[in-house]
């Protein structure tokens, strides 16, 4: 047993990150390419050079400073402790060699697993879910159960085919909760692709932005209320006044990639991020 913390259940089932008690696994298990979001290349299963013996990040407070804007954006959802502590019992990867590729090759699955849940727990959360309520909880149930099983079990699972069957209840989760914006059929999108657009003072209520590239958008004051976000690309795009009340399936790491300011107004859910301020 390694010496991080040892967590209880209710740490466990979280669907945030909990580094401490993580082997740094997104640090190691996972590539990345010199980009606009990496300095350099890294392969998957191979620790970045930044991370230090007791798996904290040696640059964690200057992440976007030293060309690491992929990381202070990166959300795992809590897999990284459940692998860590919970299937692989809280024995690292440093003292079991043996151990690290199931590890590693787990990891992007669990988190895969952890960030459907995210998603179907928001959606059992919102009101205007009550019609379809008890399926979500039955594809939450059947999700979490899949997150328990063994590792040899996990590596037979067609995470697609399960992640098409959440993306039909998520999709029908939008429509419910978008419903409610009466004039949202003028805002119906004919492209996902808004690279750069200028979109200041927008009126986009109701809109579903869902996969839809956004990277340094000009959606200053844009009352974006009751907007589907899953999977949007809000990397760089200026949210400064904007107005995301109400929105759904935004995650902490979109905003974190945006920019914004004071004014800009946020789901209760989000945390304002520092470089905001
Ligand atoms: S820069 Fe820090 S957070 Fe990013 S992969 Fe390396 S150790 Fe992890």
């Amino acid at each position: 047993m390694s010496n991080l913390v040892k967590i209880n259940d209710s740490v466990v089932n979280d669907l945030s990150a909990d580094c401490e008690n993580c082997f740094g696994l997104c640090c190691v298990a996972l590539p990345y390419a010199k980009s606009a979001d990496f300095p350099i290349n890294k392969d998957a299963g191979t620790p970045c050079s930044n991370l230090q013996s007791n798996y904290r990040c040696g640059i964690h407070k200057n992440l976007r400073q030293k060309g690491f804007r992929g990381c202070a954006v990166y959300e795992c959802f809590g897999a990284g402790q459940k692998v860590s502590q919970v299937m692989f019992s809280g024995n690292d990867w440093r003292e079991y060699p043996s151990i690290k590729k199931d590890m590693f090759d787990v990891f992007p699955m669990i988190q895969q697993l952890h960030e459907m849940l995210f998603y179907l727990r928001e959606a059992l959360g919102l009101n205007d879910t009550q019609p379809i309520h008890k399926e979500l909880q039955g594809v939450f149930d059947k999700t979490e159960k899949l997150t328990k099983l063994s590792t040899e079990e996990i590596f037979k699972l067609d995470v697609a085919a399960h992640r098409a069957e959440v993306n039909e209840l998520l999709l029908q989760t939008s429509e419910l909760v978008r419903a409610k914006v009466s004039n949202r059929k003028n805002n119906t999108r004919k492209s996902s692709d808004f690279i750069g657009a200028k979109l200041k003072g927008t009126d986009l209520r109701g809109t579903n932005l869902r996969g839809c590239l956004l990277i340094a958008a000009d959606l200053r004051n844009a009352d974006m209320r009751v907007t589907d976000f899953i999977g949007a690309d809000l990397r760089d795009a200026n949210l400064s006044g904007a107005d995301l009340r109400g929105s759904i399936f935004l995650t902490q790491a979109q905003i974190n990639s945006a920019n914004g300011d004071i004014h800009t107004k946020l789901p209760a859910s989000i945390k304002r991020p520092d470089h905001w301020i």
